[in-house]
């Protein structure tokens, strides 16, 4: 027996969350058995274990977008007990069982070894969110994005992706300017590494020139709607977004004129289906390049019971960086 955050749908469609036992013979088939020892909170696990029950589809269900820990029994021969083990993406925790359980059975396709030195508490503080900064920062210096171009824009900077965003810029040497909703997180994210804090509602004015000066030199977007679309026309001459979120809405109400008069570029970030050698090399660059200690300050525990709650704070956008969860 062992403990999962099980979701369950009732007659009338209203889920609920409940810490219960199961057992192994619950699980799903696959090659791979994990004994989960840390997960995490992101925006998605909140909308699956919600009223709406995001893409779930299938009750009851055990959400989770991300888990490590340790293989417990392997019928592939990429992994043997004892591995240690991160997974992120594959829609795991959303049609598959996921990692808020303390065993889960998942493909070996789907597995990444830990990097040498990282805790799984470490690689869960890090989870979907900052393997998807670390996505987007590489996407932006594959178009030639380098510190010395000028000041690079997070949006949604106090939330997950965005904390680690303006962490892992920061550390690179890059000048990061980080758009907040939240004025009580200015010394939060200048300890992260913010060199300018940018008030939300400056940038959620709409203005009628689509062309503004020309401020920023890269941009990694949490937000999207008509944020996205303002930041489309400051960016420089050849410089590029990485699209990553939608915390502001799903509409992109722009002209293409960013595009064709200045070159810009508007990449799209997936983290889901990432092939596994990108996906390897994305980890490696985190261990190398993210400050431990910033993780670590914009990172907060907590159990399989406290996360039904905690999944309606982060969609009310009330969470600040990261939330492990101590599965065991
Ligand atoms: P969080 O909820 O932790 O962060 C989102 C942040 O966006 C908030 O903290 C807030 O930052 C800001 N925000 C919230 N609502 C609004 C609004 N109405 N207008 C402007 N800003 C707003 O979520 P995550 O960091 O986990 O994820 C960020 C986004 O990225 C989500 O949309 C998520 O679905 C998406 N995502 C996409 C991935 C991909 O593969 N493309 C992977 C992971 C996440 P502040 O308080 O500082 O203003």
């Amino acid at each position: 027996m062992f403990r999962a955050l099980v979701v369950d749908r009732d007659a009338g469609g209203a889920t609920h969350a409940a810490v219960r036992r199961l057992e192994e013979r619950d699980l799903p088939e696959a090659e791979v058995t994990v004994a989960v020892a840390h997960s995490t909170l992101n925006y998605k696990d909140a909308l699956c274990m919600g009223s709406g029950g995001g893409m779930v589809r299938v009750w009851p269900h055990v959400p989770g977008i991300d888990l490590a820990g340790v293989v417990e029994a392997s019928g592939d021969p990429r992994y043997r007990p004892g591995d240690r083990v991160v997974l992120t993406g594959w829609r795991v925790g959303e049609n598959w069982w996921g990692g808020y359980s303390e065993r889960a059975r998942v493909r070996a396709d789907w597995l990444v070894p830990l990097p040498e030195g990282m805790t799984t508490r470490q690689a869960m503080a890090v989870g979907t969110a900052g393997f998807t900064a670390m996505l987007a920062l590489m996407a932006l210096e594959e178009q030639g994005l380098s510190p010395d171009q000028g000041e690079v824009l997070v949006t949604g900077a106090a939330g997950g992706v965005g904390s680690v965003a303006v962490a892992l810029l920061a550390g690179q040497g890059y000048s990061v300017a980080a758009v907040t909703g939240r004025p009580g997180t200015e010394p939060y994210l200048r300890a992260l590494g913010a060199a300018r804090i940018i008030p939300r509602a400056e940038l959620a004015e709409t203005v009628a020139k689509t062309l503004e000066s020309e401020i920023w030199a890269g941009c990694i977007d949490n937000v999207g709607g008509a944020m996205l679309a303002r930041v489309l026309g400051q960016m420089k001459a050849g410089a590029s977004i990485a699209a990553v979120g939608l915390a502001g809405g799903t509409e992109l109400p722009a002209k293409v004129s960013p595009f064709i008069l200045r070159g810009v570029n508007l990449l799209g970030i997936n983290s889901v289906l990432v092939p596994y050698e990108r996906r390897v090399r994305a980890w490696a660059r985190i261990a190398r390049d993210l400050p431990m200690d910033k993780l670590e300050a914009m990172t907060q525990d907590c159990g399989l019971g406290d996360l039904p709650e905690l999944g309606q704070a982060i969609l009310r956008g009330e969470v600040r960086g990261r939330v492990v969860v101590d599965v065991t």
